[in-house]
């Protein structure tokens, strides 16, 4: 059974051919551009070379329509047919309120991410795009959205809720969404496995670009640090996360900016960027660090601050705790950022193993066996949950 994996942006597209009866990734790829000069794909297959096809791309349809012609080529494909596709999984980014789970994407679910257009603007449009262009070119074809955000949606009312006027919940569905859903739902499964217990009780740290913490208790997440957009929470590679509300008319007025200059200065030009000046990508950082840099030094202390006191939070939460898992870029790779979280956290009798904690990119139990909860290092992969989900609704 093969499952392709859509991720598709506004102006990208990322793929992955799953062949779910090993796991295998049989092929990935990349649409870059499209709608923009110089558009190409890059298409990967596993047992034969890498190619990257320079041709016009004007719309998604275009996109996809060229990652299938290539999937089936008969040089570089690896599949003799399009049959061979069992069904299509699509990263969608916004869900609202209606999905708490993936579904089978009908006319009623197309109209459920068309709503929610205004609180995902850059992402929706093309997720139902992606959408639109398979049940085009694969008629007959099951295709499942996977939302962001539907994993979150068993938060209750205390935690989404926003101390604002009531009305805005009602009128605009104003409320805490959190995102990287797909990412928290697949590391919690995988933590419970590796840790042997059904339904534990887990803190999860997704530090990346974008970075979120979820808690999730007995399988279920309680709380997340993302809100109506992912800006909200940790302070991440471009995005301030959590700031006093005050600051945006403040800095509006005096810099004579609009709503939305502010947005994109929130979402681009912060977090570590923004403090450092250097970078966003914390391998820059973190040797500009060691070199000296005194606001590069600032901008890794304040992000790793901001995550030890969302988990001092998400702690009270909880009658016990069984791990905490660090997963994506950072999570996975930074040695040196989740020794100091997990210093951090010593009131908590939490104690990492330097030793172990030596690992990159590997599911590694992190903690000294005297820790009185669990680290581990789980590596994400969005694109394996979306696959299962996709086996699960369409087999
Ligand atoms: P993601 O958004 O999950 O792809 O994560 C991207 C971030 O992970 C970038 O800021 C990278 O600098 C960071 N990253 C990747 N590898 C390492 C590493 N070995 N050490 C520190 N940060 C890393």
């Amino acid at each position: 059974m093969n499952i392709l994996v859509i991720n598709s942006g506004s102006s990208s597209l990322k793929f992955q051919v799953i062949n779910m009866a090993n796991e295998e990734i049989l092929a990935k790829g990349l649409v870059e551009r499209i709608g923009i000069e110089g558009s190409r794909l890059k298409f990967e297959p596993a047992d034969k070379e890498k190619i990257v096809i320079d041709q016009d791309i004007p719309s998604h349809k275009e996109a996809i329509e060229l990652v299938l012609k290539t999937l089936v080529d008969e040089k570089h494909g690896i599949l003799s047919s399009l049959d061979e596709i069992t069904a299509i999984g699509h990263r969608v980014l916004h869900g609202g309120e209606k999905y708490s789970e993936s579904i089978v994407v009908d006319e009623d679910v197309k109209k459920v991410i068309r709503d929610c257009f205004v609180l995902g603007p850059l992402h929706n449009p093309a997720n139902l795009l992606g959408i639109e262009a398979c049940e085009e070119l694969m008629p007959g074809k099951k295709n499942v959205a996977v939302f962001d955000t539907a994993f979150h949606q068993t938060m209750d009312p205390v935690n989404y809720m926003y101390a604002l006027p009531y009305e805005y919940y009602e009128k605009y569905r104003v409320r805490r969404y959190g995102f990287h859903g797909t990412s928290h739902k697949y590391v919690s499964k995988r933590a419970a496995e590796i840790l042997g217990k059904d339904k534990p009780n887990l803190i999860i740290c997704h530090l990346g670009n974008g970075s979120s913490l979820s808690a999730v208790k007995e399988g279920k997440c309680i709380d997340t640090s993302m809100g109506l957009t992912p800006l909200e929470g940790l302070v991440m590679g471009t995005r301030c996360g959590d700031i006093d509300p005050a600051i945006i008319p403040f800095i509006g007025e005096k810099e004579n900016l609009s709503y939305q200059d502010i947005d994109t200065m929130m979402n681009k030009k912060s977090g570590v960027l923004g403090i450092s000046g250097v970078s966003s990508d914390f391998r820059d950082l973190e040797t500009a660090a060691e070199e000296g840099n005194e606001r590069a030094r600032l901008a890794l202390d304040m992000f790793v601050t901001r995550v030890i006191k969302y988990i001092g939070a998400y702690m009270t939460e909880f009658d016990s705790i069984d791990g905490i898992c660090f997963t994506a870029g950072v999570g996975e790779n930074s040695i040196e950022m989740r020794q100091q979280i997990a210093e951090g956290l010593k009131i908590f009798g939490v104690k990492i193993d330097e030793e172990r904690n030596n690992v990159r990119g590997k599911d590694t139990i992190v903690s000294a066996d005297d820790s009185t909860i669990k680290l581990l290092v789980v590596p994400t992969n969005e694109e394996l949950m979306i696959a299962k989900d996709t086996v699960e609704l369409t087999k």
